[in-house]
């Protein structure tokens, strides 16, 4: 059962019955087309607005992730392995219109689980999940190999290759997107033809099942989706270090990326890694400076500060340097507060009391380390009851500091001053991260000069954080390897066969 405080608040904001019932029921697996009782070892979800219980999740065993993996090999053997390939597009394709006709259940899923503001949740998570699959859907009847003219061959032969489903995905995916980022690996992973077992984050496993009950009603073979929960330790270990699967899709910390990608090494899995980022952001003397504080805003609040390409440390022009930081000031401190369900907030709890209590520890550190405090919390702050943070602005940062090297994770924005574009970039590229950068001009030659010079896997000119399915997401250096959407990130499920025929022998 739900805490009270739970139930005023969904009360407050009118939230459907069918949400309130899908929550309010301890939370199984999906595995083999069926959502598994709850035992009685569950993980409690908390409600982040509330910070009171929600309901339990199942916390899951490695024997868990063994029935789920017995039964995505059963179905890649069987009918989803055997079904046409157009049939597959017409079920993926399927899925999406379930999705769309679910939309506000999902949206509200969302901001249940993350916390995040539901107007965001109905506009980026849920069409965007829904795009993705629409995107993909159409690869499916186009993943032809190749007839090759041998160059070195004696005699005749026939040469071509063959794109087959690498087999059995397993798709780790982190909190702050649940369902867009699960979509991200689901619909390119089922268009070539593979089976998946998802594990969500313990925090925010309810989109992820209300996918995979969506999934089996419009008639995915059983075992085509399955999402196995518990913690990451446990299930995405165990998934990691499972020969029954053949590909690991993980999005998630480049601490715990590193040690996963390891273990998945060990058994030659393939392997895509989608990590962390700090992602640098150049206003030069030439940018319009209402769209960049704009842009800027969303770049970095959005979603609490909560997202992996987040613009978290900006370099300006010392000529614009300080109407810049005025514009930002006032954007940050006109910024709609408030609970996830509200339809007017914007900035919004942060996933858990742990997570807040790391940002901040982040804050007061880049208080300690000199950092000039433009607005939000001061030092010691985050006194709110409801596990929001204020959007927060430093000015006068440098890469000595925390707080222009590590990842924040949350609702706080770095600002230093440059003298020259060739600084900027110098210290742009100086982390270790490389998985966005965002450029402020109205000068072409200087935003495609800049795109060119920068490292990063993602570049947005006079904008920030723009996703699409025909684009691949991904970085460099310490954000990872591999892509998310995109026709590059096919390969990543795909195996090339290459078959030699000798003729005439
Ligand atoms: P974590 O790395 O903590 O967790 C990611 C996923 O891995 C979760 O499902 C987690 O499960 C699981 N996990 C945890 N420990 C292990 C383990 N030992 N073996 C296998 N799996 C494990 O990241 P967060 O969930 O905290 O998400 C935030 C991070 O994700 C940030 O660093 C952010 O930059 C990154 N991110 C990257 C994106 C990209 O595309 N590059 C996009 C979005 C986020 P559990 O939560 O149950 O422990």
């Amino acid at each position: 059962m739900m805490q009270q405080a739970v139930a005023d608040y969904f009360a407050r904001f009118g939230v459907p019955m069918e949400v309130v019932s899908f929550v309010d029921r301890p939370i199984g697996h999906f595995i083999d087309g069926r959502e598994t009782v709850a035992t009685a070892d569950r993980i409690d979800l908390v409600e982040p607005f509330t910070r009171s219980r929600l309901t339990g999740v199942v916390n899951g065993t490695a024997a868990d992730v063994d029935m789920a993996v017995a039964s995505a090999r059963g179905a890649l053997a069987g009918p989803w392995g055997k079904m046409s390939a157009l049939d597959r597009q017409k079920l993926i394709l399927r899925l999406a219109a379930a999705m769309e006709t679910d939309a506000d259940v999902l949206a509200h899923l969302e901001a249940i689980g993350v916390g995040k503001a539901i107007s965001d949740a109905r506009l980026i998570d849920v069409p965007g999940s829904i795009a993705n699959l629409e995107y993909f859907a159409g690869w499916t009847s186009k993943l032809d190999g190749r007839t090759t003219n041998a160059v070195a061959l004696p005699g005749e032969s026939f040469t071509y290759t063959i794109k087959e489903p690498v087999g059995v995905v397993a798709a780790i995916v982190p909190w702050n997107f649940p369902l867009q980022i699960l979509s991200w690996k689901l619909a390119a992973a089922l268009a070539c033809g593979c089976t998946v077992v998802c594990k969500p984050s313990e925090l925010t496993p309810l989109s992820a099942m209300r996918l995979a009950h969506l999934a089996s009603k419009v008639g995915f073979p059983d075992g085509v989706i399955n999402v196995v929960n518990g913690y990451g330790h446990v299930i995405g270990q165990a998934l990691a270090s499972h020969r029954g699967i053949d590909k690991l899709s993980f999005t998630g910390s480049t601490r715990v990326g590193t040690s996963v990608g390891k273990t998945a090494l060990e058994t030659m899995k393939r392997l895509t890694l989608e990590l962390g980022g700090k992602s640098p952001v150049i206003v030069t003397g030439k940018a319009d400076l209402d769209i960049a504080a704009s842009a800027i805003l969303v770049g970095i609040f959005m979603n609490s500060g909560q997202v992996c390409d987040a613009g978290s440390r900006v370099y300006a022009d010392a000529s614009i340097h300080e109407e810049l930081l005025a514009r930002l000031r006032t954007g940050a401190e006109d910024m709609p507060i408030g609970a996830g369900l509200d339809p007017n907030s914007k900035i919004t709890p942060l996933v858990s009391s742990a997570h807040r209590s790391s940002v901040l520890q982040h804050i007061d550190a880049a208080h300690a380390e000199g950092a000039v405090l433009v607005t939000g919390e001061g030092s010691g702050g985050g006194g709110r009851e409801d596990g929001i943070l204020q959007p927060t602005i430093f000015d006068q940062c440098s890469e000595k500091m925390g707080i222009f090297r590590e990842e924040i994770f949350g609702p706080v924005l770095g600002v230093s001053r440059v003298n020259t574009l060739d600084d900027a970039v110098e210290r742009a590229n100086s982390s270790i991260y490389g998985l966005a950068a965002a450029i402020y001009s109205d000068s072409v030659d200087e935003t495609i000069a800049l795109s060119r010079r920068l490292k990063a896997g993602n570049i947005y000119i006079n904008a920030h954080g723009l996703v699409d399915p025909t684009m691949p997401f991904g970085g460099l250096g310490a954000s990872g390897f591999g892509k998310d959407m995109g026709p590059e990130q096919l390969d990543g499920f795909l195996s090339t066969k290459s078959v030699y025929v000798q003729l005439n022998r």
